[in-house]
């Protein structure tokens, strides 16, 4: 079973612990909040976001609409420049691909930067049973590899832990403690980070974007150890979520800085690196081997249906922070790897995980939050038509909805369920129990006559 598997059936349950957790929702608020208005900023500083947007969502519609030709031509231009190319179909050939190289380089220690993918494909797990020692070297994820944790976050990993919580689990490895300031981590982490660095014999990173027509790889990071994790160890692999190609450097122009001022509100993430092959004869640093592997694991069955959009997803994370679900039911109500909108669309895309669809108000912020543009709420109405006409949906939630379509079918169904409704309306305290607990939600009243305001 995957770990996109265990997402089905979790969501309120998890959600439930996030929401009575203080400690959680405290964090979970200033961070989303702090994020969010960060990106507002940004793109008010901007100038003309709508047009920048605009270009973003072309850019990869063009590159997922021609998919197969872009992966291509990547692989060619990479081949070109002496790197190696693997592609496999699911998480079990990518983890054997992954393994068989690490294996080969005699590695005993691996090194890995800030990856969704490789969390979606157990690659830890299955390195780790091959006796090789994996450090995560991004902070977040590196905090959360102490504790024993997922990422709750696809940009900021670990935001759901505060100052204090790292400092409990930084000092635990040293026996050392620390206080809970930020210069102070950060050098602590540093401290411990260093030598995995100088020291591993593999560096695995994934990417946030490969360019067709130069056969490049892209990593975007704020604290320069994607750098550290691909130039130090004698060998590169990047793990790359097959939808992650663009057409031309042209475009990787316009969806980095996409990247940036909607993920945290910066103009550039501090180290944008570029890396196409492995390093040259005259060239001083640099790993002496590199391989790409390409994940398909289920998103090419996602092209050519109306869920295609899906994949023009740049992983800025800005519909977690405005999403209202998110923000108070946390990550890990969504499944160990994707969360947010994005995850509630994307994973049910992937695996089997019915509640996820229902993980929104439909309130459409996640839309209006996405640089690319893509239609988040309609994606999650359309997946839950999909379960009721898969009859996955609970067989109440299926009755409701064939009733209420019957009676909203002609004028007179509609009058008659809607003084039926306001008729009933003093029982509706009743079954509206869990949205009205804690009393900061009410139920409005059905009005006689809509009326314009
Ligand atoms: S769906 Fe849009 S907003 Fe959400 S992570 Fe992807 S690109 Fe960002």
């Amino acid at each position: 079973m995957t770990k996109l598997d265990r997402a089905a059936g979790s969501f309120r349950a998890q959600a439930q612990l996030a929401l009575v957790d203080a400690h959680t929702q405290g964090a979970l608020d200033a961070a989303t909040a702090r994020l969010r208005g960060n990106r507002i900023r940004a793109w008010e500083e901007q100038g003309d976001i709508e047009a920048l947007r605009e270009r973003g969502r072309e850019a990869r519609s063009r590159a997922i609409r021609d998919l197969p030709r872009y992966l291509d031509d990547f692989e060619r231009a990479f081949t070109a420049r002496g790197g190696r190319v693997h592609r496999a179909a699911d998480d079990a050939e990518a983890r054997a691909a992954i393994v068989e190289i690490c294996r080969s380089a005699g590695a005993k220690l691996v090194a890995k930067s800030k990856s969704m993918v490789t969390e979606e494909i157990h690659l830890n797990e299955a390195l780790e049973a091959e006796g090789m020692k994996v450090v995560e070297t991004d902070l977040g994820e590196y905090i959360l590899q102490l504790a024993g944790e997922h990422p709750v976050h696809i940009v900021a990993p670990a935001i759901e832990k505060t100052a204090e919580d790292i400092a409990e689990l930084l000092g635990a490895v040293d026996g050392e403690p620390v206080e809970p300031q930020l210069e102070a981590l950060t050098l602590k982490a540093r401290k411990q980070l260093r030598e995995v660095f100088l020291t591993a014999d593999v560096g695995i990173t994934g990417a946030n974007f490969a360019i067709a027509e130069t056969g490049s790889i892209c990593l975007s990071t704020n604290e320069g150890n994607g750098r550290l994790v691909s130039a130090l160890p004698r060998v590169h692999v990047v793990v790359l979520g097959m939808e992650r190609v663009l057409a031309t450097t042209r475009d990787y122009a316009v969806c980095l800085q996409l990247l940036g001022i909607s993920g945290t509100g910066q103009r550039l993430t501090t180290y944008s690196t570029v890396l196409t092959g492995p390093r040259r004869e005259g060239e001083e640093d640099g790993p002496e081997e590199m391989h790409v592997v390409i994940v398909d694991n289920g998103r090419g069955q996602i092209r050519g249906t109306r869920y295609e959009e899906m994949l023009s997803c740049i992983r800025c994370g800005a519909c977690l922070n405005v999403c209202p679900i998110y923000r108070k039911g946390g990550g890990a109500a969504y499944g160990p790897v994707y969360s947010g909108p994005m995850g509630a669309v994307l994973v049910p895309l992937l695996a089997k995980a019915p509640d996820l669809p229902h993980a929104s108000s439909l309130c459409g912020a996640c839309t209006e939050a996405c640089p690319v543009k893509i239609p988040l709420h309609e994606l999650l109405l359309e997946l839950r038509r999909d379960l009721v006409a898969d009859r996955e949906a609970p067989w109440l939630e299926r009755l409701g909805f064939t009733l209420w379509s019957f009676a909203w079918s002609s004028s007179f169904g509609y009058r008659l369920s809607t003084t039926l409704a306001r008729a009933g309306q003093p029982l509706a305290p009743l079954f509206a129990r869990p949205w009205t607990r804690g009393g900061q939600r009410g139920i409005p009243r059905l009005q006689k006559r809509y009326r314009d305001r």
